[in-house]
């Protein structure tokens, strides 16, 4: 399979994983998926602190798994953006919140992708690709697939006065947040099964390994794809310090929203001015690759348990979820996550008296757009990421509003009993919009929900860089599948996309052309 592969993936994260498992199903047909982080064989395998789902230690931009990218997300607010670098890729670090795409997402989507993105395509494939084990199979449900889904119970001290308070408050307890709900509170759905992060390698990889039509080859990174005359060759790699050449008519791109857009730019594949700038040759003008991808603006409202608040055992890092409407006529834009451990416990760290434990504020329909870009002809050099945040006033609203809205949940009377106050500063900031805005942009960050790196849309566009196939426009035999390609980011985070995106490409391939 490594000398001749009909098919390279690269990258084995949330899509990559999938595409590699869906492929190789047939026998025919040798699949090589290349990750440049390890790839563990078996459960045992990945490191201990990344499978335990009540705590997110992949996440600190020092851990070894954490590519850690530099990002400006305003002028003034550099940022490390953490990404999985390791089989099952961000699915392996991240938070376990697994919620589909809301029908709205579906419906804007399909507008571009025609059939093949349809709304009831797309719920096949949720279901697919999932074992929901609080409803089992359903019309809405999957109660086969590979991600073993649950609810986690609301019943620790900060999830159910977080609930308690919202109800206070006026918004409604919802049983199913996968379900076209209206606004409300309620569990929100993860991959996490007996304390552990279902990684979409554990869930798709390990049981097919056997497979001799299939190789899943760690600490290899992809360098560049090369192409002649409009068609895919092969990928350049680096091995061990050693740089060689990988030969196949078919590559899938899988390394992630920055990644991907950024090994196509390396490739000479972007727009021609920027590659020429950056000393690369033009093989394909491609204005939209990495123009304008979206995002969550993120905001953590950090406040001071009292002792006895927070139960630094539990096997979950977040449990309930508040979805609203920053206006009567909007989708559910804004979402509050009650983190249930103070972020020092959560990244691993020991825990003082004085760490705060934050409601994270994320605004799901971000209008602002950030661009990647290369800043060397080699992959190795990190791209320019800028996310151009808050430079909307109505993403500066809406962010006030949810933040504005933790503070009075935080404040309520039944939280009373948990808080000794808010950690930073906020109470004073609240009194005027400028004063919340000012305090917002010192602390803004993002839920690293990247999407729209590389979109998906018809030739007829432009900046539409793949087809509703994941067919890069203009080369034959380059496909994407991770949320490089979504048209934009869901309402909500975009894990279980991912994975629907790598069933959605691999199905595309088997039963196309
Ligand atoms: C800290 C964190 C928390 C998050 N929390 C949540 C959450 O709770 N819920 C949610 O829905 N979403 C969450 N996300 C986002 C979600 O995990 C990602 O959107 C999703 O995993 C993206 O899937 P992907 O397949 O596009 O890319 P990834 O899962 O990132 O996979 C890309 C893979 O490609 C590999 N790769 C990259 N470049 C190369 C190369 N050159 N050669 C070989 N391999 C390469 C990477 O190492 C990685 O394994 C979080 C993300 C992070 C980082």
């Amino acid at each position: 399979v490594t000398e001749r592969p009909d098919v390279v993936v690269v990258g084995g994260g949330a899509a990559g994983a999938v595409v590699a498992s869906r492929l190789s199903a047939d026998p025919s047909v040798r699949v090589l998926l290349l990750e440049a982080g390890p790839a563990p064989d078996r459960l045992g395998a990945f490191p201990a602190r990344l499978l335990d789902a009540g705590t997110v230690q992949g996440a600190d931009p020092d851990h070894p798994e954490n590519w850690a990218f530099p990002a400006m997300l305003t002028p003034d607010r550099p940022y490390s953006i953490a990404r999985g670098r390791i089989l099952g890729g961000s699915t392996t670090i991240n938070g376990g919140y697994f919620l589909r795409a809301r029908h709205s997402d579906l419906e804007r989507w399909a507008r571009r992708g025609g059939a093949a993105w349809s709304p009831d395509r797309m719920l096949e494939l949720y279901r697919r690709s999932e074992t929901d084990l609080d409803f089992g199979e359903s019309s809405i449900h999957g109660g086969s697939g590979p991600i073993l889904v649950k609810r986690p119970p609301l019943d620790d001290a900060i999830s159910a006065a977080f609930v308690a308070a919202a109800n206070a408050d006026g918004w409604a307890s919802l049983a199913d947040a996968a379900a076209e709900n209206p606004p409300g509170v309620g569990a929100v759905p993860q991959n996490v099964a007996h304390g552990i992060r279902q990684n979409s390698a554990l869930a798709y990889l390990l049981p097919v390994l056997h497979r001799p039509n299939l190789a899943v080859r760690g600490d290899i990174r992809v360098l560049r794809v090369l192409a002649s005359a409009g068609r895919v060759t092969g990928v350049e790699v680096e091995r061990e310090g050693v740089v060689e050449t990988i030969a196949s008519g078919l590559v899938v791109l899988c390394a992630g929203a920055f990644s991907s857009p950024h090994l196509l730019q390396v490739s000479g594949i972007g727009p021609a001015d920027r590659l020429r700038e950056a000393g690369v040759e033009v093989l394909l003008d491609a204005p939209g690759v990495g123009a304008s991808f979206s995002d969550h603006p993120q905001i953590a409202v950090s406040w001071l348990p009292r002792p006895g608040a927070v139960d630094l055992d539990l096997p979950r890092i977040m449990a309930a979820r508040l979805a609203l409407r920053s206006s009567d006529e909007s989708e559910q834009d804004l979402e509050l996550l009650p983190m249930l451990k103070p972020t020092t416990a959560l990244l691993g760290h020991a825990v003082s008296e004085h760490d705060g434990v934050d409601v994270l504020v994320s605004l799901l329909r971000a209008r602002s757009r950030g661009s990647i870009a290369l800043s060397s002809p080699d992959v190795r050099v990190a791209p320019d990421i800028r996310y151009h945040y808050l430079v909307d006033e109505d993403d500066r609203r809406r962010l006030r509003l949810g933040v504005r809205l933790a503070a009075r949940l935080l404040g309520s009377a039944e939280f009373a009993p948990l808080t000794a106050g808010f950690a930073d500063g906020l109470e004073p900031a609240l009194a005027t919009d400028s004063g919340l805005d000012e305090w917002i942009g010192r602390r803004i960050g993002t839920s690293v929900h990247a999407s729209g790196s590389a979109p998906m849309g018809p030739a007829t566009d432009t900046f539409a860089v793949v087809d509703p196939s994941g067919c890069v426009h203009g080369i034959t035999g380059l496909r994407i599948a991770d949320t490089s390609i979504l048209p934009d980011a869901p309402t909500g985070g975009p894990s279980a996309t991912a994975v629907l995106l790598g069933e959605l490409v691999s199905d595309a391939i088997r039963t196309g052309p």
